[in-house]
């Protein structure tokens, strides 16, 4: 071990060269060019910076294929990374030294950060949360591998033309991922199509082969993922879709040779581009061999690395390896390890289903139905013959266990088994995920609870052992340490610097609530941030944010159960309100809404619209500037949120009660001091719990109340007994926002007088403007109101990832 700790050399770069030393080497020997362009020096810095990690990343590996600790494998479709360059040089504690080297060459880090491409490989929370539990594994000294896909196109980019929004291909690596390395020796094969037959063995015993297959070759990506100053490098290994190098021999040799080489596209369609749906799937053909792809590469991936150790004795395989699911979206890896422990390696059944269900642990991110996958049984059955086989093997035996605990009960039997029947048959990937895991679990204590009253009762009366909560968190070092420099600097100057990763010590923060000095610096701070945002808000719409003003932020996905349509009948109210003179008691507020529709979605795209058309009508009457501004900030994305949150003085979580799973923006926004206006949803309830109903603003329907009111709701009568809402409904209705086009906010306005509105927009409205009137008196007691943000960042330390990702390792992964 001693000699194989020492450092080796690799390439031309030596280990213990400087960050400056070896950017200048690279912008020497790698540009050629004299001039400095923005876009290279950033290339160049990034590469240098990646260096600088090379020989603790390969220890961390080389450690871990030791199998010292148990491998946490983190499978997920998303992970939403946004940029690295910044977070790096947090964890290799190298911001200062490399802005001093730079500011010597004359340039600016600030402006070289910007250079860098998202990496948008994600649609919101879920794959954001999966790159916070990247960052937090690492910190936390554990051995976790990402495994995800290696998109060629991440989410898409929105543009907004006339207040509509369009979207535009995300060719993040145009200009090439200098944090990435290409590892051949890791390729495996992933096989699709065929038909399986039966053999007999040596031993007389039957096998089953999955033959003809059109196999596409899987090539892994590499990116290092460092601790906070901790010398750990965990990987995230990113699959991309290539074709084998035997792809072409039948047609070759019937010369047909351009055409060989042009079916190349279609293996390497796979990995070609993010499916931008968010909460909702759309059964596509590829998004399954998607599914399967990375399933499983990262599973043989595993498997090799444990043959390598090991070789063929799988005995303690489960003791030294977890796989937690990040939703259903890879619960595919349950059929495929099956396969790979009993077609490849040799296993029985029963001994590869105990393996496999001591590996697997699912998570579970949604209650929406529209959100649960399923897949048409004859899809499945033609790109995954042999797959399908095992899944029907599974729910046979799993059946059998039902009709033992409710004998006789058909009807359970129907309702319980992964098979979903009917005209067309179905696959319930949940089911399947539940059946084939350990550990299922939700993601705040709402959201659990309900999983276990309501979706996933039966299988919560199966095997409640099964089931457990991990409330959501987001990691301190990008979304406070890195994303607010000024608060940071504040805090640590205050309670010394280990809130970075031992976060609820900002519990400290309490004691100074009340001193004049760090309030007034503490709001000096928050302005600086306002400021900052305020030129993005420029230079992205045009119009000025005046940093006096409260401002008011949502920022997510566009969807109707987030309900960005309360939130714009709320400033629909507030013009209607300031046109008539009546402006007792109303504070000026900045409203910004931000976030992409999904493409196919037509209401949330015209919920886009209208936010734009008012924001419009907002902006250019003259009447409204002391009072109110209001913008729709396009391509909401982890970069512009890292902007937003800091500058944010009014957190807007308001989904109707328990449909948001636990939201993780809101924590955001929490640990950079704004306040919440929000529902009993999500984690707002868990942050609500730690801040105290003093320091929230809450507001509606609970969960209960909602499901109560469903059966007999009645908008139109919430309507007429409401003065602010028939106000705001005949503004609407009348066409003031769309008198060049009209009708096209009719379904919105239908939706909202719709006795079967599934989100109640209608129910909640004037408890929701009550709310801001409380707002807006606490805006105008300055020390009232940053005691309170004090107060949200001093309460914040729970939604740490690493409190989160604690959990996970203690209850879950026993790593
Ligand atoms: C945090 C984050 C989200 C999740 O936001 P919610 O308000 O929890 O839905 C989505 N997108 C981006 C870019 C984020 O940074």
């Amino acid at each position: 071990m001693s000699s194989e700790s020492a450092p080796i050399r690799q390439g031309n770069c030596e280990p213990c060269e400087s960050l400056a030393a070896n950017f200048e080497r690279h912008i020497r020997n790698w540009l050629s060019r004299d001039e400095k362009v923005p876009g290279d020096l950033y290339y160049a810095l990034a590469l240098s910076v990646k260096e600088q990690l090379f020989e603790h990343w390969r220890s961390t590996r080389r450690q871990d294929l030791s199998y010292q600790k148990k491998q946490v494998a983190y499978l997920s479709l998303e992970f939403l990374m946004g940029r690295a360059l910044g977070n790096m040089l947090l964890c290799l504690d190298l911001t200062d030294e490399c802005r001093q080297s730079l500011n010597q060459l004359a340039i600016d880090l600030e402006e070289i950060q910007e250079q860098e491409h998202d990496a948008g490989l994600g649609n919101g929370g879920l794959g954001r949360l999966a790159a916070c539990f990247m960052d937090s594994c690492a910190t936390m000294d554990i051995a976790a591998t990402g495994y995800g896909i290696r998109y060629e196109y991440g989410m898409f980019m929105q543009r907004i033309a006339d207040g509509y929004q369009q979207e535009m291909p995300d060719k993040w690596l145009r200009m090439g991922n200098p944090w990435e390395v290409r590892v051949n020796s890791h390729n495996v094969n992933v096989p699709f199509y065929g038909r399986t037959e039966t053999y007999l063995d040596k031993k007389g015993r039957r096998h089953i082969a999955w033959v003809d297959t059109q196999d596409v070759l899987a090539v892994a990506y590499d990116m290092p993922i460092p601790g906070y100053r901790n010398q750990r490098v965990n990987t995230l290994r990113l699959w991309k879709a290539e074709a084998t190098d035997d792809f072409d021999l039948s047609e070759f040799n019937q010369g047909d040779y351009a055409e060989a080489v042009a079916r190349k596209n279609l293996a390497e369609q796979i990995t070609m581009v993010l499916y931008p749906n968010d909460a909702s799937e759309n059964g596509k053909e590829l998004r399954l061999r998607q599914q399967y792809f990375l399933s499983s590469a990262s599973l043989q991936d595993l498997l090799k690395n444990w043959v390598n150790a090991f070789g063929e004795d799988f005995s303690r395989f489960a003791e030294y390896n977890v796989m937690q699911l990040n939703d259903t979206h890879p619960s595919i890896a349950v059929p495929e390890l099956m396969r790979l422990l009993v077609d490849v390696h040799g296993l029985e059944w029963d001994e590869a289903w105990d393996i496999t269900t001591s590996c697997m642990a699912y998570t579970n991110h949604t209650l929406l139905p529209e959100a649960l996958e399923r897949w048409p049984v004859r899809m499945l059955g033609n790109i995954l013959p042999r797959i399908l086989e095992i899944i029907y093997e599974i729910n046979a035996r799993y059946l059998d266990k039902v009709a033992q605990l409710w004998p006789g009960d058909h009807h359970k039997l129907r309702t319980l088994s992964i098979i979903e029947e009917g005209h067309e048959q179905y696959v319930r990937m949940a089911y399947l995920a539940i059946v084939g895991s350990f550990s299922v679990n939700g993601v705040a204590g709402l959201h659990t609870e309900l999983l276990k009253q309501g979706l996933f009762k039966d299988f919560y009366q199966l095997w409640p052992e099964k089931f457990n909560n991990r409330t959501n968190g987001v990691t301190p070092r990008r979304w406070l340490a890195m994303c607010n420099p000024g608060l940071s600097e504040l805090i640590t100057q205050k309670i010394g610097d280990q809130w970075v990763t031992d976060l609820p010590q900002l519990s400290q923060l309490r004691q100074f609530a009340d001193d004049v000095a760090f309030v007034k610096q503490w709001a000096a701070i928050k302005r600086q941030n306002k400021a900052r945002l305020a030129r993005l808000i420029k230079r992205e719409t045009g119009v000025e944010f005046d940093n006096s003003m409260l401002f008011d932020v949502q920022v997510k996905r566009i969807h109707e159960y987030k309900r960005q349509l309360l939130n714009i009948l709320h400033v629909i109210h507030l013009y209607d309100r300031i046109c008539r003179g009546d402006t007792d008691g109303m504070v000026p507020r900045c409203v910004l809404i931000g976030g992409k529709a999904a493409p196919g979605y037509a209401m949330a795209k015209q919920i886009i619209k209208l936010a734009n058309n008012v924001a419009h009508m907002v902006n250019s009457d003259k009447n409204m500037a002391p009072w109110l501004r209001m913008v729709f900030l396009p391509n909401y994305n982890v970069s512009a949120m890292e902007k937003i949150a800091p500058g944010t003085d009014l957190s807007e979580q308001i989904s109707t009660a328990g449909k948001e799973a636990s939201g993780t923006g809101n924590m955001k926004f929490m640990m950079n001091g704004a306040l919440t206006i929000g529902t009993l949803d999500g984690a707002n309830i868990e942050m609500l719990e730690e801040v105290g109903e003093e320091n929230f603003f809450l507001f509606g329907l609970t969960a209960a109340e909602v499901a109560e009111q469903r059966k007999d709701y009645r908008p139109n009568e919430i309507i007429n007994n409401s003065a602010a809402l028939s106000g705001v409904m005949q503004l609407l209705e009348s066409g003031h926002f769309n008198l060049l086009e009209p009708g096209i906010f009719d379904h919105i306005i239908g939706a909202i007088r719709d006795p079967y509105d599934q989100w109640m927009t209608a129910a909640d409205f004037d408890a929701y403007c009550s709310a801001q009137q409380a707002v807006a008196a606490a805006y105008q007691q300055p020390a009232h109101w940053y005691r309170m943000s004090i107060l949200n960042t001093a309460a914040s330390g729970r939604f740490s990832s690493d409190v989160t990702i604690a959990g996970y390792r203690d209850e879950i992964w026993r790593a």
